[in-house]
C-alpha cells in the first residue's frame, strides 16, 4: 500500500468526509443506544490528559490520584466509604474483572491450582449482557441462564435451585441493557451470604441513574453495597454519566478481590496490575472527576430525572397510539410492539423514516434507550411519525 505523507489540512478534509457519515446525537435521531453526547466539557479535560497513562501509575502520581477520588466519589453514591477498583474501558472490561475475581476466590477457598479442568458456574440472568459471554469463554467458566418471571426481572426460586458446589457466583443485573429492569438485589445479596458466594452486580447502566432517581423520591429497589452480600458493582460512566468514551468502572468491597487478580508487572512503576488493558488512558478518570464535580448529585439527579419524564411521556404517548408496551419502564428503556404490525416491518418503516432504534431479543420489541440526547421535542416528532407509518399500515 501506498501511503505517502499529506498535508494536515488535506487530512482533516479526508477525515472530515468520513465523519460525515456518522450519526450524530444531537440530531435526536439516536432512540437507541446507551451512550449519548458527552459534554463539553468532559471533552475538554480528557483532551488536556491524553499524555497520562495509569497503566504505570508512578509516573503519573497525580492522574492516579483522580482515578482514586472518582472511585470513591462514585462509591459513596453506593453506599461504600471504602472503595476498591479502576477505571476500566467499559461495562464489558469491568464485568469480566469482577467474574476472574470469582473465579479466582473460588480457586483459593477449595485450594484448586489448574483452572482449566473445573467446572466453574456463574448464575446470572437470561437478561444479563453479552459481555459475560466473553467472560465464559476467556476465563472458562459455564454460564447457568435463569428465566425472568413476568415482570423481565431474575426469578429467584430458579437462583436457588441452580445453586451447586461448582458455583463460583451470582450476577444481578440493576438495569438491564434491553429493557433496564432491576433485579432483585436485595434478595440475591441474602442468598449470597447465606451461601458464602460471590455476587457481582452489572450497574452498568443503572448505576449512573438509580441512586440519583432514589435521591429525589423515586420508589425503586435498593441495589448498592448496602446490600452486604455484594462483593462488586460495575458502574459506567459513558453511558449515563455524560463522560467520553472509554469509561467504565468496577468497584469491589475489599482489596482482597483486586489482589486475586494482579500480576506481576516488572518493568513498570507499580508491581501489580489487575486491570485486563495495560497501558490504559488517565483522561477517562480527569473527564469523569470533572463532570462529577460540575454536575453534582443534584445535576445528576435532574438528568436521570428529565429522562425518567420523557421515557413517561413516550410510554404514555404509545399506548394512546394502540401500541402495547413490554412492561412499565422501570429506568429511561422502553420496549413496544403494535399488535397489528410485524415487528421487523415497523422498524424499516421507522428506518425509512430515519430515526435509529434498536430491538430487544427477549422478548423482541423495539427498543429505545430515552438518553439526555433525546427531547421532548424530538419524541413528538417520533410519534408523529408513528402515526403516519400506522396509516401506511392502514391500521
Ligand atoms: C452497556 C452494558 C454493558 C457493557 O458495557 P460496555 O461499556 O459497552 O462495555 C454491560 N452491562 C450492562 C447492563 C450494560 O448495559
Amino acid at each position: 500500500m501506498k501511503n505517502e505523507a499529506l498535508e494536515e489540512e488535506y487530512i482533516f478534509k479526508k477525515l472530515n468526509e468520513f465523519k460525515s457519515k456518522d450519526l450524530n446525537y444531537s440530531s435526536g435521531r439516536i432512540l437507541g443506544s446507551m451512550c449519548s453526547e458527552p459534554h463539553p466539557l468532559s471533552k475538554k479535560v480528557f483532551m488536556d490528559f491524553l499524555d497520562s497513562n495509569m497503566g504505570d501509575p508512578g509516573l503519573f502520581k497525580g492522574t492516579k490520584a483522580i482515578e482514586d477520588e472518582v472511585i470513591k466519589i462514585m462509591a459513596s453514591f453506593l453506599s461504600l466509604d471504602k472503595p476498591h477498583g479502576n477505571i476500566v474501558t467499559g461495562g464489558s472490561e469491568a464485568n469480566i474483572m469482577a467474574m476472574r475475581s470469582a473465579r479466582n476466590l473460588y480457586m483459593e477457598r477449595n485450594n484448586l491450582k489448574n483452572q482449566w479442568n473445573e467446572p466453574f458456574e456463574v448464575i446470572l440472568p437470561k437478561s444479563a449482557h453479552f459481555s459475560f459471554k466473553k467472560a465464559s469463554d476467556i476465563l472458562g467458566i459455564k454460564l447457568i441462564e435463569i428465566n425472568l418471571n413476568d415482570e423481565y426481572k431474575m426469578d429467584i426460586k430458579s437462583v436457588k435451585e441452580k445453586i451447586n458446589k461448582n458455583t463460583i457466583a451470582i450476577v444481578g443485573v440493576a438495569g438491564t441493557t434491553e429493557l433496564g429492569m432491576i433485579d432483585p438485589i436485595e434478595e440475591l445479596s441474602q442468598i449470597a451470604i447465606d451461601k458464602n458466594i460471590y455476587l457481582h452486580v452489572d450497574a452498568a447502566f443503572g448505576g449512573f441513574s438509580i441512586p440519583f432517581l432514589k435521591d429525589i423520591g423515586y420508589d425503586i429497589p435498593n441495589f448498592d453495597f448496602s446490600n452486604e452480600g455484594i462483593s462488586s458493582i460495575t458502574i459506567d460512566p459513558h453511558k449515563m454519566g455524560l463522560t467520553i468514551i472509554p469509561t467504565g468502572c468496577i468497584i469491589y468491597r475489599e482489596k482482597k478481590y483486586l489482589d486475586l487478580i494482579s500480576v506481576d508487572s516488572p518493568y513498570l512503576t507499580v508491581k501489580k496490575q489487575a486491570t485486563i488493558v495495560g497501558t490504559r488512558s488517565g483522561a477517562s478518570s480527569a473527564a469523569t472527576w470533572a463532570m462529577l464535580k460540575y454536575m453534582g448529585k443534584e445535576g445528576y439527579s435532574q438528568l436521570a430525572n428529565s429522562c425518567m419524564i420523557n421515557t413517561n411521556f413516550l410510554a404514555d404517548a404509545l399506548l394512546k397510539e394502540g401500541f402495547s408496551l413490554i412492561t412499565k419502564p422501570q429506568l429511561n428503556i422502553l420496549g413496544f410492539n403494535h399488535p397489528k404490525i410485524d415487528m421487523n416491518d415497523l422498524v424499516k418503516a421507522i428506518e425509512e423514516k430515519s430515526w435509529r432504534v434498536s430491538t430487544s431479543s427477549y422478548p423482541k420489541a423495539i427498543r429505545i434507550v430515552v438518553m439526555p440526547h433525546i427531547k421532548n421535542t424530538h419524541l413528538r416528532e417520533f410519534m408523529r411519525d408513528l402515526r403516519e407509518i400506522k396509516n401506511d399500515f392502514n391500521i
